[in-house]
């Protein structure tokens, strides 16, 4: 193992920040993994993972047990965890430009598609190679016009060329669920399973270029740009939410961090004993067949149903209390559905978030992430 700190924020008389990156097996020697906590800074749970991994990590690199390249970013946001707003930690977005420290990630698949025009082949492997190697060039080619951008272009760089990529983050109350591409369905099939996951969100754009997509777009980009070319969806990125942010326990890093490992035994980086494969918990749920709930006026928010449970559509969720005026206004979903995920609040103001409940079928159009 050996780590790396990469200068994020390095002006003199102003506050530095490094990011720090662990590296264990060989490049070259197998498929190369890419591990990464908290992008969003306070996402508490999947450092604890990630600290629970290191360790695992270690003791396999001393065992001979790592048939490739793993690296581990056990806090892939050092300047989102030194925001601190009057004692609550404010992690999401960056404060200085009010931007989403996992959205607008270089997406490299147009400059990919001019750069290797005539040069792809009829070989799967070469074909690969040449992608990889252009992908790394044209993120090498990122002028970042800001300490945050830095950090981006850092995560991204030691990613873009990766076979497997796990984001892992958390939501503000939720059960463990799981975003990835479309294309990606039946390979993070495995890791689903193995982790548990009530659901697995699954678009082949998103919108808003979020880290695991810039990481696995490219690919079915350009198999659809280069019609006809031996072009496989190299990467398997997936985002994992690990629960809520106040889901902070050893024994679920524990379990979290076996079923990552477990993964990549099954994908052929680890040499380790392999568990059978438990049954998949959950179908792919369209990204567009996930409706978000808001509050229609400032409130108490009080939930009728649970996260976990099944909701029929037109049945009551929450019901939005303002104590002045009296006004109680019942949420409904319009969709049946799993309510998967919810705010942490408990008091909201008009429009902000309440909750989401995964259905089945597509009803959404445009950019399908939360701001
Ligand atoms: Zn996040």
């Amino acid at each position: 193992m050996h780590s790396l700190k990469h200068p994020i924020a390095v002006d003199e008389n102003v506050a530095t920040a490094h990011l720090t990156s662990f590296h264990y097996g060989s490049p070259g020697s197998g498929k190369k993994v890419y591990i990464q906590a908290a992008v969003h800074a306070d996402e508490v749970p999947a450092m604890l993972v990630a600290h629970v991994l290191r360790q695992e990590l270690e003791r396999l690199e001393a065992e001979g047990r790592i048939k490739g390249e793993v690296i581990l970013v056990p806090a892939a946001n050092p300047i989102g965890l030194s925001q601190v707003v009057h004692g609550t930690p404010f992690g999401r977005y960056d404060l200085k430009s009010g931007t989403n420290f996992n959205r607008a990630y270089k997406h490299v698949a147009d400059e990919l598609k001019k750069s290797l025009e005539g040069r792809l082949g009829s070989d799967i492997d070469a074909n690969v190679a040449l992608i990889r190697e252009e992908a790394r060039k044209h993120v090498a080619s990122w002028e970042p016009k800001d300490d945050t951008e830095t950090l981006k272009k850092t995560l991204l760089s030691m990613a873009i060329d990766a076979d497997i990529v796990l984001d892992l983050h958390c939501d503000n109350e939720a059960l463990l669920h799981m975003y990835t591409g479309t294309p990606l369905v039946e390979t993070v099939a495995p890791l689903t399973a193995l982790l548990g996951a009530r659901v697995l969100l699954v678009a082949k754009a998103s919108g808003g270029e979020a880290f695991d997509e810039a990481c696995s777009r490219l690919w079915w980009d350009l198999a659809d740009h280069f019609e006809g070319t031996a072009i496989p969806p190299a990467c398997a990125a997936v985002t994992v939410e690990l629960r809520g942010e106040n889901d902070v326990r050893y024994d679920y890093a524990r379990l979290d961090a076996a079923a990552l490992l477990q993964y990549l035994g099954h994908s052929g980086v680890l040499d380790i004993e392999l568990a059978p494969l438990p049954e998949t918990p959950c179908r792919a749920t369209p990204l567009n067949a996930v409706e978000p709930l808001s509050a229609p006026h400032a409130g108490v928010l009080v939930f009728h149903k649970r996260l976990g449970e099944l909701v029929e559509a037109g049945e009551p969720v929450a019901d939005i209390v303002n104590p002045v005026s009296g006004q109680v206004t019942t949420l409904s979903a319009g969709h049946p559905g799993l309510l998967f995920a919810s705010t942490a609040h408990r008091h909201l103001l008009r429009g902000m978030h309440v909750c989401k409940i995964a259905g089945t079928e597509s009803f959404r159009s445009g950019d399908l992430l939360s701001a």
